[in-house]
């Protein structure tokens, strides 16, 4: 029986683990963290959206550039297929207003419960606290525990480390190392799905950082799509879905140009001119802040963000009505890697072949948020790293077959 050890006990190393045992393997999964999972249960605070209900065609396309490479993965485990896993599993799946894809428990305990007590009755070892450093030649894997060095011995290898955010829960990206020493083609990280710094004034900062912007509309200055939703003011700029949406556009455009403008609507279910006749009728001896109140039922921290202007509000109706439909937001860079939902970057497409495995080292393949794709929230995420966790087990189940271990001896 063939053994393969799995590094990184999330998503995609975990649907790895499952298929190589359906496929008659002896699994290892190695996880440097207590517990598996730490991200996917982090996803699970936000409800856990798994996936997406729109049509299949329409899904792929939220994977960009990335789509060519993805989508044998992504049709051969499908959102339904995603979908009826769960449900396997004793979590059944809602669809949200959005069209987004939530387990009904909306959290990811109940599900990864069930997931490591299946894993375990298919046989696979879980090692946790227990760290990958490197081969101790071929078809060896060294691990690091608290109780010391050791060395594996697989005939083949999936990592699925994950990306490089949010790294108190395990995928701090220190791979990358290791694998560029191996000459494995690899793409810098970059944040996706993540917030943008901006300057904002002290009285914002202090008095609304951490207050949303709920109901609001945003578009990119010089082109782009308007996002409507939910932006969150942070002490040092915006985060939120309607800014993650943005991100990747707003991220390479900063990175060409040194900033982007960012147009928020406060008031996208009304016209401008509608606008400007409810803020006449108020007008008057009101202040500022009480005239937007009561004509638009504005919230403060609205009202805040018209005063972060250079010049202070304009008085006259229609003036103020056209400010409440874009006031200008300057983003001068991405927040921190850390703090984004997922990363771009990582191994890239043409340094692994079709069935996932590195070119650079034949035996070991790939899965995951590791592989340089990215795309928007909305259950693509998880999606991609369940299907690509399993295509990697299909590609390493088929290698064994076709006795690639045999045509490689030299493969780590
Ligand atoms: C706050 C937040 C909310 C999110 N919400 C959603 C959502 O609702 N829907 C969605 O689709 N996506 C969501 N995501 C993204 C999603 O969780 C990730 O894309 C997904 O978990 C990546 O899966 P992965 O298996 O590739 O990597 P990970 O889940 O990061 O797992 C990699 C594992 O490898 C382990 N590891 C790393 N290095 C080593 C080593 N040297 N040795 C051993 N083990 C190692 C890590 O500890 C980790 O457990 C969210 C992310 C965040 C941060």
């Amino acid at each position: 029986m063939a053994h393969i050890v799995v590094i990184g006990g999330g998503p995609a190393g975990l649907a790895a683990a499952e298929a190589l045992a359906a496929g008659g393997c002896a699994v290892t999964v190695v996880e440097r963290m207590p517990t598996i999972g730490r991200k996917m249960l982090m996803a699970g605070r936000g409800g856990l959206n798994l996936t997406h209900s729109e049509s299949l065609e329409r899904f792929l396309t939220r994977y960009g550039a990335a789509r060519p490479w993805l989508e044998p993965a992504l049709l051969a485990f499908s959102p339904d297929e995603l979908r009826n896993w769960a449900a396997g599993l004793g979590q059944p799946c809602f669809v949200g207003s959005s069209g987004r894809v939530f387990p009904q428990a909306m959290k990811a305990s109940p599900l990864l419960r069930a997931w490591g007590a299946r894993l375990a009755e298919q046989g696979v070892t879980i090692l946790t606290r227990h760290a990958w450093t490197g081969w101790d030649g071929p078809g060896r894997v060294r691990v690091v525990s608290p109780q010391g060095e050791r060395v594996l011995a697989a005939d083949a290898v999936v990592l699925a480390l994950g990306g490089a955010s949010w790294a108190r829960l395990g995928s701090d990206g220190a791979w990358t190392g290791l694998l560029a020493g191996a000459g494995v083609d690899l793409a810098p990280f970059r944040p996706a799905n993540c917030g943008f710094r901006t300057d904002w004034s002290d009285t914002l900062r202090a008095r609304f950082a951490g207050t949303p912007l709920r109901g609001i509309a945003l578009t990119p200055e010089g082109g782009g799509p308007t996002v409507r939703g939910e932006a969150v003011v942070t002490a040092h700029g915006l985060e939120g879905g309607a800014v993650y949406a943005l991100s990747a556009l707003l991220r390479d455009r900063i990175a060409a140009e040194g900033q982007a403008r960012l147009m928020v609507d406060l008031r996208p279910d009304m016209t401008e001119a509608a606008l400007a006749e409810r803020l006449a009728r108020v007008r008057g001896r009101e202040s500022l802040s009480n005239t937007l109140r009561k004509a638009l039922r504005l919230p403060p921290v609205a009202v805040a963000l018209l005063r972060e202007g250079p010049d202070a509000p304009p008085r006259d109706a229609p003036s103020l009505a056209r400010l409440i439909k874009a006031v200008p937001v300057t983003l001068t860079a991405p927040d921190s890697l850390d703090r984004a939902i997922s990363v771009a970057g990582g191994v890239r497409a043409d340094a692994v072949d079709a069935r996932f495995m590195l070119r650079a080292l034949p035996g070991v393949f790939v899965a995951g948020e590791m592989l340089d794709w990215e795309a928007p929230t909305g259950g693509y995420l998880l999606q991609a790293c369940f299907a690509t966790g399993r295509a990697a087990a299909h590609g390493v189940l088929d290698w064994l077959q076709e006795g690639g271990k045999e045509r490689y001896p030299s493969c780590p």
